[in-house]
């Protein structure tokens, strides 16, 4: 049998992390759980949480990390996660958000926390382009479009560009990044659960990369907990 994962993919956004979340969920079949297609999901629903984040979502800013946090605890208690693991794509994103995640799955921890390391240049070159279906999420860009007419492969969905890939909230959310998130690579060294993966290239090698990264991990700390 496959073993599951516990694991948090870090990354700047565009780094190709929903991409590689949705192989590694594959791979270790563990539910993929995103963050941001939470929130995006409550705010196309309606939902009050989904009103409050939209706010905030449009400028490119973070949430409160309460709210955050209340969210994935929710998430992280189900069945399926609690069963096999999970990706953890998009949180934490703040110390306090590692630091409240690492109480909800008390007392088993992470298996490992991957950064996917891309340069900033290239970073920015692939968000410009960056389309997503608005129903299911699957990303595309303009260089990989959809087969037929901007419509998604996978559900039939509309492929369109984020409202917070504009270029004024790109440069908005990578300061962030540097700003906030970068301190939790950091913190996750500090604490000896990172490992850095080079994301330049060929998604399928990335893939590798990562999953050679977590079993290289699992085979020194002696297969973890699975
Ligand atoms: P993403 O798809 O991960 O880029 O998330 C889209 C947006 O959702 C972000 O720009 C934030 O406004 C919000 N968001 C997602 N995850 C978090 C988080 N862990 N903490 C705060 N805000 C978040």
């Amino acid at each position: 049998m496959v073993p599951g994962a516990r694991l948090v993919v870090l990354g700047k956004q565009g780094a190709g992390k929903g991409t590689q979340c949705v192989r590694l969920s594959h791979h270790y079949v563990v539910p993929h759980v995103s963050t941001g297609d939470m929130l995006r999901s409550a705010v196309k629903e309606g939902t009050p949480l989904g009103r409050k984040a939209k706010v905030h979502m449009d400028r490119g800013e973070l949430l409160g990390d309460d709210l955050i946090m209340e969210m994935v605890a929710e998430r992280l208690n189900e069945s399926d996660v609690r069963a096999r693991g999970f990706i953890l794509d998009g949180c934490p994103r703040t110390v306090e958000q590692a630091k409240a995640l690492a109480e909800i799955l008390a007392p088993v921890d992470l298996d490992l926390v991957v950064d996917i390391e891309v340069p900033t240049a290239e970073v920015l070159q692939r968000l410009a382009a960056r389309r997503v279906c608005v129903d299911c999420g699957a990303n595309y860009s303009t260089m990989k479009p959809p087969m037929v007419n901007w419509t998604c492969d996978v559900c039939g969905g509309e492929v369109v560009q984020r409202e917070d890939d504009t270029e004024a909230a790109i440069s908005l959310r990578l300061e962030l990044y540097e700003r906030q998130t970068a301190p939790l690579i950091e913190w996750y060294r500090a604490r000896g659960q990172l490992e850095a993966v080079d994301g330049s290239g060929d998604p399928d090698e990335v893939t590798q990369r990562m999953v050679a990264a977590v079993e290289s991990r699992r085979d020194r700390h002696g297969g973890g907990p699975w």
